[in-house]
Protein backbone atom coordinates (compact mmCIF):
# COMPACT_ATOMS: atom_id res chain seq x y z
CA UNK A 1 0.00 0.00 0.00
CA UNK A 2 1.51 3.61 -0.82
CA UNK A 3 2.12 6.10 2.16
CA UNK A 4 -0.46 8.84 2.75
CA UNK A 5 2.22 11.64 1.56
CA UNK A 6 2.85 10.10 -1.96
CA UNK A 7 1.56 12.48 -4.72
CA UNK A 8 -1.69 10.65 -5.28
CA UNK A 9 -5.41 11.93 -6.47
CA UNK A 10 -7.83 10.74 -8.06
CA UNK A 11 -10.21 13.29 -9.37
CA UNK A 12 -13.86 12.02 -9.85
CA UNK A 13 -16.07 13.20 -12.81
CA UNK A 14 -18.61 10.75 -12.90
CA UNK A 15 -20.65 12.69 -16.04
CA UNK A 16 -17.77 14.61 -17.33
CA UNK A 17 -15.85 11.95 -18.99
CA UNK A 18 -12.04 13.68 -19.66
CA UNK A 19 -11.66 11.45 -22.28
CA UNK A 20 -13.81 11.86 -24.50
CA UNK A 21 -14.64 14.61 -27.41
CA UNK A 22 -15.55 18.05 -26.14
CA UNK A 23 -18.50 20.33 -27.74
CA UNK A 24 -21.09 17.35 -27.80
CA UNK A 25 -24.09 17.11 -25.68
CA UNK A 26 -23.49 17.31 -21.75
CA UNK A 27 -19.54 17.21 -23.10
CA UNK A 28 -18.37 20.60 -22.22
CA UNK A 29 -16.37 22.56 -19.86
CA UNK A 30 -16.30 20.30 -16.72
CA UNK A 31 -13.93 17.59 -19.21
CA UNK A 32 -11.93 20.38 -20.53
CA UNK A 33 -11.37 21.54 -16.75
CA UNK A 34 -10.62 18.06 -15.38
CA UNK A 35 -8.69 16.93 -18.59
CA UNK A 36 -6.69 19.91 -18.29
CA UNK A 37 -6.08 19.90 -14.57
CA UNK A 38 -5.44 16.61 -14.35
CA UNK A 39 -2.49 16.94 -16.99
CA UNK A 40 -1.03 19.92 -15.76
CA UNK A 41 -0.80 18.17 -11.87
CA UNK A 42 0.51 14.99 -13.47
CA UNK A 43 3.32 17.39 -15.33
CA UNK A 44 3.92 18.69 -11.67
CA UNK A 45 5.25 15.36 -10.47
CA UNK A 46 1.36 13.87 -9.29
CA UNK A 47 0.28 10.26 -9.55
CA UNK A 48 -3.37 11.48 -11.52
CA UNK A 49 -6.43 8.74 -11.88
CA UNK A 50 -9.77 10.35 -12.98
CA UNK A 51 -12.59 8.19 -12.88
CA UNK A 52 -15.51 8.24 -14.76
CA UNK A 53 -19.01 6.68 -15.96
CA UNK A 54 -18.45 4.52 -19.07
CA UNK A 55 -21.19 5.02 -21.76
CA UNK A 56 -20.76 1.99 -23.99
CA UNK A 57 -18.98 -1.27 -24.06
CA UNK A 58 -17.08 -0.38 -27.04
CA UNK A 59 -15.37 2.63 -24.27
CA UNK A 60 -11.97 1.62 -23.30
CA UNK A 61 -11.79 1.45 -19.52
CA UNK A 62 -8.04 2.60 -19.18
CA UNK A 63 -7.28 5.99 -21.53
CA UNK A 64 -3.56 6.39 -20.64
CA UNK A 65 -2.69 10.05 -21.18
CA UNK A 66 0.36 10.62 -20.42
CA UNK A 67 2.81 8.75 -17.91
CA UNK A 68 1.32 9.69 -14.47
CA UNK A 69 -2.41 10.43 -15.69
CA UNK A 70 -5.37 8.17 -17.10
CA UNK A 71 -8.69 8.23 -17.35
CA UNK A 72 -10.59 5.11 -15.54
CA UNK A 73 -14.28 4.28 -16.31
CA UNK A 74 -16.44 2.65 -14.57
CA UNK A 75 -19.67 0.81 -15.33
CA UNK A 76 -22.51 2.15 -13.30
CA UNK A 77 -25.93 1.65 -14.73
CA UNK A 78 -26.75 0.40 -17.92
CA UNK A 79 -23.73 1.06 -20.52
CA UNK A 80 -25.45 3.75 -22.24
CA UNK A 81 -25.75 7.63 -22.19
CA UNK A 82 -27.93 8.76 -19.69
CA UNK A 83 -28.90 12.25 -18.78
CA UNK A 84 -27.16 14.05 -15.78
CA UNK A 85 -30.86 14.16 -13.50
CA UNK A 86 -31.24 10.14 -14.21
CA UNK A 87 -28.03 8.89 -12.99
CA UNK A 88 -27.90 9.25 -9.01
CA UNK A 89 -29.25 5.49 -8.82
CA UNK A 90 -26.06 4.24 -10.45
CA UNK A 91 -23.32 6.06 -8.20
CA UNK A 92 -23.17 3.33 -5.52
CA UNK A 93 -22.48 1.14 -8.20
CA UNK A 94 -19.72 3.94 -8.70
CA UNK A 95 -18.55 3.57 -5.49
CA UNK A 96 -18.24 -0.05 -4.86
CA UNK A 97 -16.15 -0.20 -8.72
CA UNK A 98 -13.64 2.81 -7.25
CA UNK A 99 -13.63 0.15 -3.94
CA UNK A 100 -12.88 -2.70 -6.01
CA UNK A 101 -10.60 -0.98 -8.13
CA UNK A 102 -8.41 0.26 -5.11
CA UNK A 103 -8.25 -3.45 -3.70
CA UNK A 104 -7.19 -4.44 -7.58
CA UNK A 105 -4.64 -1.84 -7.50
CA UNK A 106 -3.37 -2.01 -4.36
CA UNK A 107 -3.77 1.70 -3.83
CA UNK A 108 -5.91 4.36 -1.55
CA UNK A 109 -6.95 7.46 -2.93
CA UNK A 110 -6.56 9.39 0.45
CA UNK A 111 -7.22 12.73 -1.85
CA UNK A 112 -9.69 13.39 -3.84
CA UNK A 113 -11.28 16.22 -6.14
CA UNK A 114 -14.84 15.66 -6.50
CA UNK A 115 -16.52 17.43 -9.84
CA UNK A 116 -20.13 18.33 -9.91
CA UNK A 117 -22.80 16.82 -7.39
CA UNK A 118 -22.97 13.24 -8.54
CA UNK A 119 -19.24 12.78 -7.75
CA UNK A 120 -19.52 14.59 -4.39
CA UNK A 121 -21.79 12.12 -3.72
CA UNK A 122 -19.12 9.68 -4.26
CA UNK A 123 -16.51 11.68 -2.52
CA UNK A 124 -18.81 11.53 0.48
CA UNK A 125 -19.11 8.05 0.69
CA UNK A 126 -15.38 7.61 0.09
CA UNK A 127 -14.72 9.95 2.76
CA UNK A 128 -17.08 7.72 5.31
CA UNK A 129 -16.04 4.59 4.46
CA UNK A 130 -11.97 5.28 4.46
CA UNK A 131 -11.55 8.80 5.67
CA UNK A 132 -10.18 10.23 1.99
CA UNK A 133 -9.82 14.29 2.35
CA UNK A 134 -12.45 15.97 -0.44
CA UNK A 135 -12.04 18.75 -2.56
CA UNK A 136 -14.78 19.71 -4.58
CA UNK A 137 -15.31 21.84 -7.46
CA UNK A 138 -18.93 22.59 -8.33
CA UNK A 139 -19.28 23.68 -11.89
CA UNK A 140 -23.20 24.68 -11.57
CA UNK A 141 -25.42 25.14 -8.59
CA UNK A 142 -28.75 23.20 -8.50
CA UNK A 143 -29.95 26.98 -6.06
CA UNK A 144 -28.78 28.74 -8.91
CA UNK A 145 -29.81 26.58 -12.01
CA UNK A 146 -33.27 25.94 -10.36
CA UNK A 147 -33.59 30.06 -10.61
CA UNK A 148 -33.05 30.22 -14.23
CA UNK A 149 -35.18 27.17 -15.78
CA UNK A 150 -38.88 26.70 -15.75
CA UNK A 151 -39.33 22.77 -15.48
CA UNK A 152 -37.78 22.09 -12.16
CA UNK A 153 -36.42 18.19 -12.22
CA UNK A 154 -38.01 15.65 -9.72
CA UNK A 155 -34.31 15.51 -8.88
CA UNK A 156 -33.65 18.83 -7.91
CA UNK A 157 -34.30 18.44 -3.40
CA UNK A 158 -31.82 15.63 -3.77
CA UNK A 159 -29.37 17.70 -5.89
CA UNK A 160 -29.89 20.62 -3.34
CA UNK A 161 -29.80 18.38 -0.59
CA UNK A 162 -26.27 16.65 -1.55
CA UNK A 163 -24.60 20.24 -2.40
CA UNK A 164 -25.52 21.45 0.89
CA UNK A 165 -23.89 18.28 2.69
CA UNK A 166 -20.85 18.83 0.46
CA UNK A 167 -20.70 22.75 1.28
CA UNK A 168 -20.67 21.72 5.03
CA UNK A 169 -18.18 18.51 5.10
CA UNK A 170 -15.45 18.96 2.03
CA UNK A 171 -12.06 19.74 3.08
CA UNK A 172 -12.38 22.24 0.46
CA UNK A 173 -14.56 23.66 -1.96
CA UNK A 174 -12.99 25.06 -5.14
CA UNK A 175 -15.15 28.38 -6.46
CA UNK A 176 -13.72 29.17 -9.47
CA UNK A 177 -15.37 32.64 -9.30
CA UNK A 178 -15.56 35.05 -6.76
CA UNK A 179 -19.25 35.59 -7.62
CA UNK A 180 -19.69 31.51 -7.48
CA UNK A 181 -18.18 31.63 -3.79
CA UNK A 182 -21.06 34.72 -2.70
CA UNK A 183 -24.00 31.98 -4.14
CA UNK A 184 -22.49 29.67 -2.50
CA UNK A 185 -22.81 31.38 0.68
CA UNK A 186 -26.22 33.39 -0.23
CA UNK A 187 -27.63 30.01 -1.55
CA UNK A 188 -26.36 27.03 0.48
CA UNK A 189 -24.98 27.54 3.47
CA UNK A 190 -22.49 29.77 5.80
CA UNK A 191 -20.44 26.80 6.81
CA UNK A 192 -17.89 25.35 5.09
CA UNK A 193 -14.36 26.48 3.56
CA UNK A 194 -14.27 28.18 0.02
CA UNK A 195 -11.10 28.88 -1.62
CA UNK A 196 -11.63 30.75 -4.98
CA UNK A 197 -9.18 29.11 -7.81
CA UNK A 198 -10.10 30.01 -11.69
CA UNK A 199 -10.60 27.55 -14.44
CA UNK A 200 -7.70 27.87 -16.82
CA UNK A 201 -6.76 27.79 -20.24
CA UNK A 202 -4.44 26.63 -23.16
CA UNK A 203 -2.44 29.97 -23.40
CA UNK A 204 0.04 28.58 -25.89
CA UNK A 205 -2.44 26.80 -28.49
CA UNK A 206 -4.99 30.15 -27.69
CA UNK A 207 -3.16 33.15 -29.22
CA UNK A 208 -0.93 31.20 -31.71
CA UNK A 209 -2.52 32.45 -34.89
CA UNK A 210 -3.41 36.14 -35.86
CA UNK A 211 -6.55 37.40 -37.41
CA UNK A 212 -5.50 37.25 -40.74
CA UNK A 213 -4.03 33.99 -40.92
CA UNK A 214 -6.88 32.23 -38.89
CA UNK A 215 -9.38 33.90 -41.96
CA UNK A 216 -7.05 32.83 -44.71
CA UNK A 217 -6.75 29.06 -43.06
CA UNK A 218 -10.40 29.32 -42.71
CA UNK A 219 -11.56 30.86 -46.25
CA UNK A 220 -13.17 33.85 -44.34
CA UNK A 221 -13.19 37.46 -46.59
CA UNK A 222 -10.19 39.79 -44.53
CA UNK A 223 -13.21 42.31 -44.87
CA UNK A 224 -16.01 40.53 -42.68
CA UNK A 225 -17.42 41.51 -39.73
CA UNK A 226 -17.13 37.95 -37.71
CA UNK A 227 -19.10 37.09 -34.82
CA UNK A 228 -18.79 33.92 -33.06
CA UNK A 229 -20.39 31.42 -30.49
CA UNK A 230 -18.67 28.51 -29.51
CA UNK A 231 -20.64 26.30 -27.32
CA UNK A 232 -22.92 23.52 -26.10
CA UNK A 233 -26.84 23.88 -28.30
CA UNK A 234 -28.98 24.75 -24.79
CA UNK A 235 -31.61 26.85 -24.41
CA UNK A 236 -29.59 28.61 -21.39
CA UNK A 237 -26.74 29.26 -23.33
CA UNK A 238 -28.65 31.96 -24.85
CA UNK A 239 -28.02 31.55 -28.46
CA UNK A 240 -31.41 32.46 -29.67
CA UNK A 241 -30.67 35.96 -27.83
CA UNK A 242 -27.24 36.17 -30.02
CA UNK A 243 -29.47 35.30 -33.34
CA UNK A 244 -31.85 38.11 -32.64
CA UNK A 245 -29.11 40.55 -31.51
CA UNK A 246 -27.22 40.36 -35.31
CA UNK A 247 -31.20 40.87 -36.63
CA UNK A 248 -31.03 44.16 -34.59
CA UNK A 249 -27.32 45.23 -35.83
CA UNK A 250 -27.23 48.22 -37.50
CA UNK A 251 -24.26 46.01 -39.46
CA UNK A 252 -27.29 43.58 -40.42
CA UNK A 253 -27.72 45.45 -43.96
CA UNK A 254 -24.47 45.62 -45.07
CA UNK A 255 -22.91 42.41 -46.87
CA UNK A 256 -20.18 42.49 -44.28
CA UNK A 257 -21.95 40.68 -41.22
CA UNK A 258 -21.27 37.28 -40.54
CA UNK A 259 -21.98 34.60 -37.45
CA UNK A 260 -20.59 31.25 -36.93
CA UNK A 261 -22.20 29.35 -34.71
CA UNK A 262 -20.01 25.97 -33.15
CA UNK A 263 -21.07 22.97 -31.21
CA UNK A 264 -21.93 19.70 -31.61
CA UNK A 265 -24.98 18.02 -31.92
CA UNK A 266 -26.74 14.52 -32.17
CA UNK A 267 -30.32 14.18 -33.76
CA UNK A 268 -33.12 13.98 -31.54
CA UNK A 269 -31.22 14.71 -28.55
CA UNK A 270 -31.44 17.54 -26.59
CA UNK A 271 -29.01 19.70 -28.71
CA UNK A 272 -30.09 18.25 -31.42
CA UNK A 273 -33.66 19.67 -30.84
CA UNK A 274 -32.48 22.83 -29.59
CA UNK A 275 -29.69 23.29 -33.08
CA UNK A 276 -32.92 22.63 -35.06
CA UNK A 277 -34.52 25.16 -32.99
CA UNK A 278 -32.44 27.86 -33.78
CA UNK A 279 -32.15 27.11 -37.30
CA UNK A 280 -36.07 27.58 -37.56
CA UNK A 281 -35.60 31.07 -36.19
CA UNK A 282 -32.62 31.78 -38.35
CA UNK A 283 -34.99 30.96 -41.21
CA UNK A 284 -37.58 32.81 -40.21
CA UNK A 285 -35.98 36.26 -39.64
CA UNK A 286 -34.14 35.62 -43.24
CA UNK A 287 -30.64 35.23 -41.96
CA UNK A 288 -29.20 32.25 -43.34
CA UNK A 289 -27.31 33.60 -45.97
CA UNK A 290 -24.60 34.40 -43.41
CA UNK A 291 -25.07 32.51 -40.59
CA UNK A 292 -23.15 29.54 -40.56
CA UNK A 293 -23.02 26.83 -38.33
CA UNK A 294 -19.76 24.14 -38.92
CA UNK A 295 -20.87 21.68 -36.44
CA UNK A 296 -18.32 20.70 -33.18
CA UNK A 297 -15.21 22.63 -33.23
CA UNK A 298 -12.47 20.11 -32.83
CA UNK A 299 -9.96 21.54 -29.96
CA UNK A 300 -6.81 21.61 -32.56
CA UNK A 301 -9.21 23.94 -34.92
CA UNK A 302 -10.45 26.32 -32.13
CA UNK A 303 -7.77 28.75 -31.43
CA UNK A 304 -7.75 29.56 -35.05
CA UNK A 305 -11.96 30.11 -35.06
CA UNK A 306 -11.41 32.31 -31.66
CA UNK A 307 -8.15 34.18 -33.99
CA UNK A 308 -10.40 34.82 -36.69
CA UNK A 309 -13.53 36.37 -35.09
CA UNK A 310 -14.00 40.19 -34.72
CA UNK A 311 -16.09 39.57 -31.90
CA UNK A 312 -16.64 36.12 -29.38
CA UNK A 313 -20.34 36.35 -27.46
CA UNK A 314 -21.42 34.47 -24.31
CA UNK A 315 -24.94 35.42 -24.32
CA UNK A 316 -25.58 32.76 -21.58
CA UNK A 317 -28.49 32.56 -18.98
CA UNK A 318 -25.91 31.73 -16.02
CA UNK A 319 -22.23 30.87 -16.06
CA UNK A 320 -20.27 29.45 -13.25
CA UNK A 321 -17.00 30.33 -14.81
CA UNK A 322 -17.81 30.22 -18.92
CA UNK A 323 -14.23 28.85 -20.40
CA UNK A 324 -15.47 30.41 -23.78
CA UNK A 325 -14.47 33.96 -22.91
CA UNK A 326 -11.05 33.10 -21.43
CA UNK A 327 -10.12 30.76 -24.77
CA UNK A 328 -11.63 33.87 -27.20
CA UNK A 329 -9.36 36.23 -25.08
CA UNK A 330 -6.19 34.00 -24.96
CA UNK A 331 -6.53 34.68 -28.88
CA UNK A 332 -6.55 38.18 -28.70
CA UNK A 333 -10.67 38.50 -29.55
CA UNK A 334 -12.96 40.77 -27.25
CA UNK A 335 -15.54 39.30 -25.79
CA UNK A 336 -19.30 40.48 -25.60
CA UNK A 337 -20.96 38.41 -22.31
CA UNK A 338 -24.14 38.17 -20.12
CA UNK A 339 -23.74 40.25 -16.70
CA UNK A 340 -23.69 36.84 -14.99
CA UNK A 341 -21.77 34.59 -12.35
CA UNK A 342 -18.41 33.97 -13.68
CA UNK A 343 -18.42 36.36 -16.75
CA UNK A 344 -18.62 38.99 -14.25
CA UNK A 345 -15.15 37.82 -13.37
CA UNK A 346 -13.33 36.94 -16.36
CA UNK A 347 -14.80 39.92 -18.64
CA UNK A 348 -13.37 43.08 -17.61
CA UNK A 349 -16.01 45.47 -19.05
CA UNK A 350 -14.64 48.34 -22.01
CA UNK A 351 -11.13 47.02 -20.83
CA UNK A 352 -11.20 42.90 -22.51
CA UNK A 353 -15.12 43.12 -24.23
CA UNK A 354 -18.17 44.67 -22.67
CA UNK A 355 -21.50 42.59 -20.56
CA UNK A 356 -24.73 43.43 -21.04
CA UNK A 357 -27.86 41.92 -19.04
CA UNK A 358 -28.87 37.98 -20.01
CA UNK A 359 -31.22 38.01 -23.00
CA UNK A 360 -31.21 41.72 -23.60
CA UNK A 361 -31.66 41.27 -27.48
CA UNK A 362 -30.94 45.44 -27.80
CA UNK A 363 -28.14 45.08 -25.28
CA UNK A 364 -26.07 42.79 -26.91
CA UNK A 365 -26.73 44.24 -30.76
CA UNK A 366 -25.66 47.53 -29.22
CA UNK A 367 -22.47 46.13 -27.71
CA UNK A 368 -21.42 43.70 -30.53
CA UNK A 369 -21.86 47.05 -32.52
CA UNK A 370 -19.79 49.07 -30.81
CA UNK A 371 -16.86 46.65 -31.26
CA UNK A 372 -17.53 45.80 -34.58
CA UNK A 373 -17.74 49.50 -36.02
CA UNK A 374 -14.02 50.29 -34.23
CA UNK A 375 -11.31 47.85 -35.44
CA UNK A 376 -8.70 49.92 -33.33
CA UNK A 377 -10.41 49.60 -30.35
CA UNK A 378 -11.26 46.20 -30.90
CA UNK A 379 -7.55 45.43 -31.07
CA UNK A 380 -6.82 47.39 -27.69
CA UNK A 381 -9.74 45.04 -26.27
CA UNK A 382 -8.28 42.05 -27.65
CA UNK A 383 -4.72 42.58 -26.36
CA UNK A 384 -5.99 43.32 -22.42
CA UNK A 385 -7.82 40.40 -22.62
CA UNK A 386 -4.56 38.40 -23.90
CA UNK A 387 -2.83 39.98 -21.55
CA UNK A 388 -5.57 39.41 -18.50
CA UNK A 389 -5.81 35.24 -19.11
CA UNK A 390 -2.02 34.63 -19.20
CA UNK A 391 -1.31 36.43 -15.80
CA UNK A 392 -4.50 35.01 -14.11
CA UNK A 393 -6.17 31.80 -16.21
CA UNK A 394 -3.28 29.36 -17.39
CA UNK A 395 -4.04 25.81 -16.68
CA UNK A 396 -0.40 25.52 -15.19
CA UNK A 397 -1.04 28.51 -12.50
CA UNK A 398 -4.00 26.86 -11.88
CA UNK A 399 -2.56 23.42 -11.39
CA UNK A 400 -0.35 25.11 -9.15
CA UNK A 401 -2.50 26.30 -6.88
CA UNK A 402 -4.32 23.52 -7.14
CA UNK A 403 -1.46 21.46 -6.21
CA UNK A 404 -0.80 23.35 -2.65
CA UNK A 405 -3.45 23.40 -1.92
CA UNK A 406 -3.92 19.29 -1.63
CA UNK A 407 -0.44 19.19 -0.02
CA UNK A 408 -2.11 20.86 3.00
CA UNK A 409 -4.43 17.64 3.52
CA UNK A 410 -1.81 15.56 2.02
CA UNK A 411 0.57 16.34 5.56
CA UNK A 412 -2.60 15.51 7.79
CA UNK A 413 -2.61 12.27 8.80
CA UNK A 414 -6.35 10.24 7.17
CA UNK A 415 -6.14 8.97 10.74
CA UNK A 416 -7.58 12.37 11.47
CA UNK A 417 -10.66 12.60 9.14
CA UNK A 418 -12.11 9.96 10.31
CA UNK A 419 -11.85 11.22 14.02
CA UNK A 420 -13.24 14.72 12.25
CA UNK A 421 -16.26 12.33 11.21
CA UNK A 422 -17.35 10.59 14.63
CA UNK A 423 -17.86 14.25 16.33
N1 LIG B 1 -16.15 23.27 -27.10
C1 LIG B 1 -15.44 22.64 -28.11
N2 LIG B 1 -16.03 22.50 -29.33
C2 LIG B 1 -17.27 22.96 -29.60
C3 LIG B 1 -17.99 23.61 -28.58
C4 LIG B 1 -17.41 23.74 -27.33
O1 LIG B 1 -14.30 22.21 -27.91
O2 LIG B 1 -17.72 22.80 -30.73
C5 LIG B 1 -15.50 23.47 -25.78
C6 LIG B 1 -15.09 24.91 -25.56
O3 LIG B 1 -13.89 25.20 -26.24
C7 LIG B 1 -14.96 24.97 -24.04
C8 LIG B 1 -16.04 23.98 -23.58
O4 LIG B 1 -16.38 23.18 -24.72
O5 LIG B 1 -13.69 24.54 -23.63
C9 LIG B 1 -17.27 24.69 -23.06
O6 LIG B 1 -17.02 25.15 -21.77
P1 LIG B 1 -17.84 26.33 -21.07
O7 LIG B 1 -17.31 26.47 -19.68
O8 LIG B 1 -17.79 27.57 -21.91
O9 LIG B 1 -19.35 25.83 -21.08
P2 LIG B 1 -20.06 24.50 -20.49
O10 LIG B 1 -20.07 23.51 -21.60
O11 LIG B 1 -19.28 24.04 -19.31
O12 LIG B 1 -21.44 24.94 -20.14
Amino acid sequence: MNSTTEKRIALISVHGDPAIEIGKEEAGGQNVYVRHVGEALARLGWQVDMFTRKVSAEQDTIVQHSQNCRTIRFKAGPLEFVPRDDLFSYLPEFVENLLKFQKEEDVKYNLIHTNYWHSSWVGMQLKKIQGSKQVHTYHSLGAVKYNTIENIPLIASQRLAVEKEVLETAERIVATSPQEKEHMRSLVSTQGSIDIIPCGTDIQRFGSIDRQAARLELGIDQQAKLVLYVGRFDPRKGIETLVRAINESKLRASNNLRLIIGGGSTPGNSDGIERDRIESIITELGMSDFITLPGRLSQDILPTYYAAADVCVVPSHYEPFGLVAIEAMASGTPVVASDVGGLQFTVVPEETGLLAPPQDIAAFASAIDRILVNPEWRDELGKAGRKRVVTKFSWDGVANQLSELYNQFLQQPVKEAKLLLTK
